[in-house]
């Protein structure tokens, strides 16, 4: 049901441990953001059980044949948990990951620096982009849309010292189809969204975002492609507010499903 590609794409945020290892400030994080912060002994269990399970956890989308025992592991934001938590139990389980980066973001208090993204991508992890300004992009003019991708791209291999950002993570999951073809014209070839699929598989994969309150039975019907009949509920609701309403209007809407589902 989730599923583009046939492939599950698992989306995860930060991760908290005891230290709270968050971003601090709303200004910079998501309507929600805390729903996605994951105990680390929770993304641990979940690495686990992929490993018992013999998932084949894909380094690289050009790998994502349809398998049911494939899953790809996204991170979003570029946060200094990223690093400090997940980076540790990724080389503990020999797997890589997709870090979706903010470029403006960077170095910022709770967020990782290009020192630590260097440390990742010379690990084998994936970087990508995850545009400039955190904006909704179907709310911006074309010319903003294509300064969000080019000059995100440009500025994370510039840092890197390697053409190698070949993955985009569209932010807060608002996309179409004209920015999908912009994002290929200007050099990805694999673009990340977390809402239902409504584009042609191949390039665009759809994510499931893990949230903190879930259980490792929750984490394991996700696997499966399931989700439980209320959440879908909530789930149907939210996809159909993003259709029709604009950022500012869903991001209302979302703090009462979250009060009312969560
Ligand atoms: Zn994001």
């Amino acid at each position: 049901m989730l599923k583009n590609n046939n492939i599950m794409v698992l989306m995860y945020h930060g991760l908290v441990s005891f230290d709270k290892n968050v971003p601090k400030g709303e200004d910079t994080r998501e309507v929600g953001a805390g729903f996605y912060d994951l105990n680390v002994q929770d993304f641990e269990s979940h690495l686990q059980w992929l490993q018992d399970n013999e998932y084949n956890v894909i380094v690289d989308a050009k790998d994502a044949i349809a398998d049911r025992d494939n899953v790809i592991i996204t991170f979003d934001d570029g946060e200094n948990s990223n690093y400090s938590l997940a980076f540790p139990l990724l080389k503990k389980f020999n797997i890589k990951a997709y870090f979706f980066i903010i470029p403006p973001r960077v170095g910022r208090p709770g967020y990782m620096g290009w020192d630590e993204i260097r440390e990742l991508h010379a690990a084998g992890m994936i970087i990508g982009s995850h545009g400039l300004s955190h904006e909704t992009l179907t709310n911006l003019l074309d010319t903003q849309i294509d300064e969000e991708l080019r000059s995100s791209k440009k500025n994370i291999e510039i840092n890197l010292g390697a053409a190698v950002v070949t993955a985009f993570s569209v932010p807060r999951g608002f996309c179409n189809m004209a920015i999908v073809n912009k994002a290929v014209e200007i050099g990805y070839q694999y673009i990340f969204i977390s809402e239902r699929p409504r584009f042609p598989a191949g390039q665009v994969f759809n994510r499931v975002a893990v949230k903190r309150n879930w259980s490792m039975d929750r984490f394991v019907m996700a696997m499966d492609g399931k989700m439980p009949f209320k959440e879908r509920i909530a789930f149907n609701v939210r996809d159909l507010a993003k259709l029709i309403l604009r950022e500012r209007g869903y991001n209302m809407l979302r703090r009462i499903v979250i009060k009312i589902f969560d």
